[in-house]
């Protein structure tokens, strides 16, 4: 029996591989309008670093992570999101000390042990952005104005974007309370998971997906309502500003995130399109985050996006890429004299094929045809005698005549 991939961990093919790398150049070129800079971090990190900066009581932490023993006898994890090995290496490598502030992006896989299905896989890819040391609200609508460009940049205007405040150590204890009245008179209503996190991480209640969750925390508090005097103002700033760039938004209260980390400003990009997959982005603002994980007091603002979500969403786009020149050849020294020929082409930047089958004539031409290339032309011992042969326009069958060198053939090729 042959060997298959693990469940949920899944190839990527070349006909899906140019869709992802555009998606990968379009968020690099988007990000680099707005000053951020890659970094790369490790796939694998201690357990501890995620249980500290996810959350314990989270459904990450709880349930989806792959941790291991490794066999020096550490308990290691396959990261299941970036930010938290991102602020790791701004910490150790105290970047934050070189420039107050840090804008740094990553791309790559993420690990999660859910039930796969559209949208949702083990190993899945994010692409994702962090600024570090501004607490300021222009930095929240600025990392909002990016996604939503980049959402735009992509071809994409259906996900729209949600944002919510989910206040901070100020005011949120008090809001908590609040919330675990209302969900106590609603007990027998509440979902298993729901009643359990109750104590743990009520917040989660408002956005359970099970019917009963969702009927019985209608009108429940909201955070947004209980904000403190500074936590209401910086949300209200981030709105201005948003209004002042036209970056379309909605409010909503009763988003929650995943993460134990998020403070203030958090946001997702929501669509329709997806099921019960619906956010193809999300974030927010983690202010405690860095001194959590044992550095210095530096706020910090985030997210990151699918790329399957964004890939689905996209769909069947063509990015068919064909070869300039396919040369066909008769005979071995036709087909070495070809093989240079297709070789100081190929330097100067054209896509070249040529037979590598030993195949007749015919079929050669056949195979110029499947892969659509732009123009051919056929090298035998009279080509090869001339110093001349027919370049051929494949679309509409045309020759004209080329000196058997790479500059004749490029001007050619170029000019039709
Ligand atoms: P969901 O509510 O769908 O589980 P999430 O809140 O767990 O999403 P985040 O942790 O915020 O997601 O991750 C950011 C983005 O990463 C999501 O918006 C989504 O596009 C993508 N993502 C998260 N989990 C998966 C997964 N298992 N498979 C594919 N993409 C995922
Ligand atoms: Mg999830």
């Amino acid at each position: 029996m042959s060997i298959t991939a693990i469940k949920g961990f899944n190839d990527l093919l070349p006909s899906e591989s140019e869709l992802w790398q555009f998606i990968e150049q379009t968020a690099r070129q988007v990000f680099a309008r707005y000053g951020f800079n890659e970094i790369r971090v490790p796939i694998v990190e201690k357990t501890e670093l995620f249980c500290r900066s996810i959350g314990d009581t989270t459904d990450i932490v709880e349930k989806e992570m792959y941790t291991f023993t490794d066999k020096g006898g550490s308990s290691l994890t396959l990261r299941p999101e970036g930010t938290a090995s991102v602020m790791r290496a701004l910490i150790e490598n105290k970047l934050y000390a070189l420039d107050s502030i840090n804008k740094l992006y990553y791309m790559g896989p993420m690990f999660r042990h859910e039930r796969p299905q559209k949208g949702r896989y083990r190993q899945f890819h994010q692409i994702g952005a962090e600024v570090t040391g501004a607490a300021d609200p222009l930095i929240d609508a600025q990392v909002l104005l990016m996604v939503s460009r980049l959402f735009k940049e992509l071809g994409l205007t259906e996900p729209s974007l949600q944002i919510n405040s989910l206040g901070c150590p100020v005011c949120r204890p008090a809001y908590r309370e609040a919330l675990v009245a209302f969900l106590e008179e609603r007990q027998d209503a509440l979902c298993e998971d729901c009643r359990r996190r109750q104590t743990t991480n009520p917040l989660r209640a408002l956005d359970c997906k099970v019917p009963g969750c969702v009927e019985a925390t209608q009108g429940a508090p909201a955070m947004v309502e209980h904000l403190c005097a500074e936590c209401d103002q910086h949300f209200s700033a981030v709105q201005n500003y948003l209004t002042a760039a036209e970056v379309p938004f909605s409010l909503n209260p009763r988003m929650v995130r995943g993460l134990d980390y998020y403070t203030r400003t958090t946001f997702e990009l929501v669509t329709g399109l997806l099921g019960s997959q619906s956010a193809v982005a999300a974030g927010g603002r983690y202010d405690g985050l860095v001194e959590q994980l044992g550095g210095p007091a530096v706020p910090g603002i985030g997210f990151a996006l699918g790329v399957e979500r964004v890939a689905l969403l996209l769909g069947d786009r063509n990015f068919d890429r064909m070869p300039d020149l396919f040369i066909a050849v008769m005979g071995d020294a036709a087909r070495t004299a070809g093989f240079r020929l297709m070789a100081a082409l190929q330097d100067q930047g054209f896509w070249v094929e040529t037979d590598c089958e030993g195949k007749s004539l015919k079929s050669q031409m056949r195979r110029a045809d499947k892969l659509k290339a732009r123009y051919s032309i056929v090298l035998g011992d009279t080509e090869l005698a001339a110093g001349s042969g027919a370049l051929k326009r494949m679309a509409d069958g045309s020759q004209q005549t080329v000196a058997l060198i790479a500059e004749g053939i490029a001007g050619a090729i170029t000019g039709g």
